[in-house]
Order: structure tokens, then C-alpha cells, then sequence
């Protein structure tokens, strides 16, 4: 998708500050981080959101809980704790219409979230 900002980043078309890898799926610094750890992490492939996930996308969810669970670690949080959200819809917030989760840590969360 041409006009999806998370593609171009996928795509390296445009810069962001990339943590790790997968063959799938991809983890960025938030641009607008809300915690001292505050990663997104994307599949590579064009997917705006959870109702567009199909069976042959069960690599991808894979690959990026296999992410989130290293990234944890590197980050220095897996003890502590941290928050994983997926924003869906207008109602929940959700900017980017690419399927991304926010992986956030590093000081105390509240609950229930705004
Ligand atoms: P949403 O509200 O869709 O769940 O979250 C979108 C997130 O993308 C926001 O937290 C926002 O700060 C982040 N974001 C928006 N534009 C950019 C960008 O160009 N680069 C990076 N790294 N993050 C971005
Ligand atoms: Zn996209």
C-alpha cells in the first residue's frame, strides 16, 4: 500500500528507528513514545486490522508475539511488566489503519486505560 505510513516503514521507504526483525513482522520505536519503552510492532504485510486477519496469517501472529516476547527481555521490562494494546476502530483510537501492536513498559500503568 503505497499510502500506508507503516508500509513505507516496513518497506524501509521511510526511516524509523527499528529494534527487530522477523520475516514477517516488524518493531519500531513509537515516534510519540508514551512510556520509556514504547515499540510498535507491525506485520510487514498490509493488514489494517484484527476482522482482516485470515487463517494463513497464523505466521505473522507468530512472529510478532515471538517479537514482543524478545523485545521484553531486551528492553529490560519482562520482569517488571509491561502493556501490549491493539487500537481497532475509530472508537478505540486507532491513527494508523495497518494492524499494529504497542508494546509499552518501563514505569506503572493505570487501569482502566482512558
Ligand atoms: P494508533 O493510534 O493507530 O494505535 O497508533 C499509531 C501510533 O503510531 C502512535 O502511537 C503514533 O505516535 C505512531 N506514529 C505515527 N507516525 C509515526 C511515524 O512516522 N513513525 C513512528 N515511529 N511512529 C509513528
Ligand atoms: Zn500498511
Amino acid at each position: 500500500m503505497d499510502d500506508c505510513l507503516f508500509c513505507r516503514i516496513a518497506s524501509g521507504e521511510v526511516g524509523a528507528d527499528i529494534i527487530e526483525e522477523r520475516p514477517t513482522a516488524i518493531a519500531f520505536r513509537d515516534i510519540n513514545p508514551q512510556a520509556p519503552v514504547h515499540v510498535l510492532i507491525i506485520p510487514k504485510e498490509h493488514i489494517p486490522q484484527i476482522k482482516d486477519l485470515k487463517p494463513e496469517h497464523c505466521e505473522v501472529l507468530a512472529d510478532i508475539f515471538s517479537l514482543m516476547r524478545d523485545i521484553g527481555i531486551s528492553e529490560g521490562i519482562d520482569m517488571r511488566g509491561y502493556r501490549i494494546v491493539c487500537n481497532i476502530g475509530e472508537e478505540a483510537g486507532q491513527e494508523v489503519e495497518h494492524l499494529h501492536f504497542h508494546m509499552m513498559g518501563g514505569r506503572f500503568m493505570k487501569w482502566p486505560p482512558g
